[in-house]
């Protein structure tokens, strides 16, 4: 299993690079991330957060039986908004109040190469936008009022201080 790289780590910030190969080297990738996000009880995972800047992510499907596994994933559509509290394994100690677009149409590409078009509402459609962010450098703090800013960089000092 990977370690989950947490804010202030600069792979969290870097846009991540589109897969050309479906080779070994991908294939071992996605199955660290499926352990790493399965140990962490994880809704989801992009690459980055366990060190690779790569054009992947995981989520847990809407049914909860099954994990989606998306590859140089797009976003196809978005609609509707809907504000909610959002938290990231990069993240363990911050929860954000986040607008997303409440329906997502997500296309990508499963590990064999297949391209599969997948439309979410609710919070899979939040998961699919916020691993896309992951993709591009973005993260949950980034949505946060200065104020908000302010005080979890100092509460997160804090609790690295301590731990
Ligand atoms: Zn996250």
């Amino acid at each position: 299993m990977g370690r989950i790289r947490v804010y202030g780590e600069d792979v969290l910030r870097k846009k991540a690079e589109e897969i050309r190969n479906m080779d070994a080297e991908v294939r071992k990738l996605i199955k660290n991330m499926l352990s790493t996000m399965t140990r962490k009880n994880g809704l989801g995972l992009a690459a980055p957060q366990i060190g690779a800047p790569k054009r992947i992510f995981l989520a847990l499907n809407e049914e909860r039986s099954g994990i989606i596994t998306a590859i140089n994933p797009v976003l196809a559509d978005a609609e509707g908004e809907e504000i909610d509290l959002e938290g990231c394994l990069s993240f363990p100690e911050a929860y954000f109040s986040i607008q997303r677009a409440r329906k997502a149409v997500l296309k990508a590409y499963d590990e064999k190469g297949k391209e599969f078009i997948i439309e979410a509402e609710g919070l899979l459609a939040r998961c699919f936008q916020h691993e896309m962010d992951h993709l591009n450098g973005k993260l949950i703090i980034d949505y946060a009022t200065d104020e908000e800013k302010k005080v979890w960089r100092e509460k997160i000092k804090n609790s690295r201080k301590s731990s």
